[in-house]
């Protein structure tokens, strides 16, 4: 490597994920690695865009100012260039920051450029660049926490109609026996309103973690799952996918929805990926709580 390649690769570059309940800010380099990290609370905007100037400053303090920026936020945000609100957060029940405009705020004190993109994206392309998914062109991360969301990443690049794509609110065929009406607020039962961390507590009272692997609950997490990674394979065949979020980092859930993937494909998606090596394609986070500050940072080291 030049003497340029390896200062190239020296660069720091910051980013932030901004979440529902938490926010971290990261600073890092092309090589993928944080140098940098402190996470805090997600409370009002200026509280806490305040809060986050205050963390980037004190990286830049110590480690040297960043040449790019990169924002993984919460949805929906706007992230068509050409609209006129660009960058802006649109109708969240966190009703305090809709139609916060996230770059505006950074550019008014940073001048580096800025990328944006979604939550679910940024740890897609953090995943795809250094984590469970190096390597591959075709990727779909998908998050089970609170909610569901999913981030594709197709040639490399994150998938974007006319809006992000919104896969965690499809509609699935039901689990024999459940009459569990789902909680979402717009469908009801949809996969976020039946299967994300949300429905399992008002469903079961408890949490997925403080169930026994026998109860029930796994039963119909490992459908509703499977039925959603099925869909996504029949529409993309992604090289790999990613799960992870809260729900996911219990253990006794990938070996049931890999099985049930396998037996619901019925041998229809006739690749050794799926057929004798499906361990490879539904995997866990590569880069663990890190795949979201690392994929802003990701995004950003492409703008410069
Ligand atoms: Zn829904």
């Amino acid at each position: 490597m030049s003497r340029a390649q390896k200062k190239k690769f020296d660069e720091l570059v910051a980013g932030i994920e901004l979440g529902g309940t938490k926010v971290v800010c990261g600073l890092g380099n092309r090589r993928g690695e944080l140098l940098a990290r402190q996470e805090l609370p997600t409370r009002d905007p200026d509280r806490t865009l305040a809060d986050v100037r205050a963390a980037l400053e004190g990286f830049f303090r110590e480690r040297g100012k960043c040449v790019a920026l990169g924002i993984a936020s919460f949805g929906p945000v706007r992230l068509d260039a050409g609209a006129a609100d660009y960058g802006c957060i649109g109708p969240t029940p966190k009703t305090l920051w809709r139609g916060c405009n996230l770059p505006a705020f950074f550019r008014s004190w940073l001048d580096v450029p800025i990328a944006l993109d979604t939550d679910v994206n940024g740890a897609a392309l953090g995943e795809a660049r250094w984590g469970a998914a190096m390597g591959c062109e075709s990727v779909v991360y998908i998050t089970v926490g609170t909610g569901i969301g999913g981030g594709i990443i197709v040639h490399g690049r994150p998938v974007r109609g006319l809006l992000h794509p919104e896969v965690g609110h499809m509609r699935l065929p039901r689990a024999k026996g459940d009459n569990f009406p789902g909680n979402c607020p717009h469908h009801g039962d949809c996969v976020e309103g039946l299967a994300a961390g949300s429905a399992i507590v008002e469903r079961w009272g408890e949490q997925l973690d403080a169930l026994a692997p026998g109860h029930q609950a796994y039963e119909y997490e490992a459908h509703y799952l499977s039925h959603l990674v099925v869909n996504l394979i029949l529409t993309l065949v992604p090289e790999r996918i990613v799960l992870g979020g809260g729900v996911m980092s219990n253990p006794a859930l990938f070996p049931r929805i890999r099985d049930r993937v396998v037996e619901s494909l019925n041998g229809f998606i006739s690749i050794d990926m799926v057929e004798s090596r499906i361990d490879e394609l539904i995997v866990p986070p590569g880069l663990g709580a890190d795949s979201g500050v690392l994929g802003a940072i990701a995004m950003a080291e492409t703008t410069t």
